[in-house]
């Protein structure tokens, strides 16, 4: 039987992380957690509790709201994929909203929620055959994954096909807002003290710029191969 493995994605925000994880999950018939999503619902919570006010995290009940709420993943079959469950209700659309996506890499900073969302992460990824996206995967989540990838791509084509994203659900935002976004979440992600965003040492880099989806996989699925047989 073929050897099953870990896969840790890792980049810069909009570089397509997940379109290219989930593409990889559904071509093994592995397990794919967006652990960025895991950082949003815990976002959409505390705005939702008015925790959140002028760019400020009130965290004086956070312990309490870490141990309440459960974020889950659970299959759509309209959509034949994955959404994002917080306390039992599918959340997918209110953390990809431009309210949710400014304020995450604050609640992202926070040590005490990152602790918390990765034991949530190492617990659900306990069995091989994961494909696990974010920003620490491959260098805190599982520092052992036989297969880490960094992804980047240039900030303006990042920007774009965000745009494009947002614009096909009916979100309306100018390209510089995006940009704006996309900026301010890159520096906060790569210049916090708890686990920065940054390549692991033995992570392959994937810079998509120019790369097609098709060539993407192509790309992986050679070194999948490679390290499964
Ligand atoms: O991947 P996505 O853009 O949905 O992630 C949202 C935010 O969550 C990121 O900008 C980052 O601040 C945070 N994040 C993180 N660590 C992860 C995944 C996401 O800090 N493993």
């Amino acid at each position: 039987m073929e050897k099953k493995i870990v896969i840790a994605i890792d980049g810069f925000s909009s570089c397509g992380k997940s379109t290219f994880a989930k593409a990889i999950a559904k071509r093994l018939g592995y397990l794919y957690i967006d652990s960025g999503a895991m950082y949003r619902a815990v976002t959409l919570e505390l705005l939702r509790r008015g925790l959140i006010v002028n760019g400020i995290v009130d965290t004086s009940r956070l312990e309490n709201i870490l141990k309440e709420i459960s974020i889950g993943f659970s299959f759509d079959p309209a959509k034949s994929a994955y959404v994002t469950t917080l306390n039992g209700t599918v959340v997918e659309e209110e953390i990809r909203s431009p309210e949710v996506a400014n304020h995450v890499s604050l609640v992202a900073a926070i040590p005490r929620v990152r602790e918390r969302l990765v034991e949530l992460q190492r617990e659900v990824g306990k069995r091989k055959g994961i494909v696990m996206d974010g920003r620490d995967i491959g260098t805190v989540v599982f520092p052992d994954a036989e297969l880490k990838i960094f992804m980047t791509a240039d900030p303006m084509v990042r920007a774009q096909r965000r745009l494009k994203e947002l614009q096909e659900k009916g979100i309306s935002i100018s390209l510089d807002e995006v940009m704006k976004n996309i900026e301010e979440r890159d520096y906060i992600d790569q210049n916090r003290d708890a686990s920065p965003l940054r390549k692991a040492d033995d992570a392959l880099v994937l810079d998509n710029t120019h790369m097609t989806v098709d060539e993407q996989m192509q790309w992986v699925e050679e070194w999948v191969r490679k390290l499964t047989m």
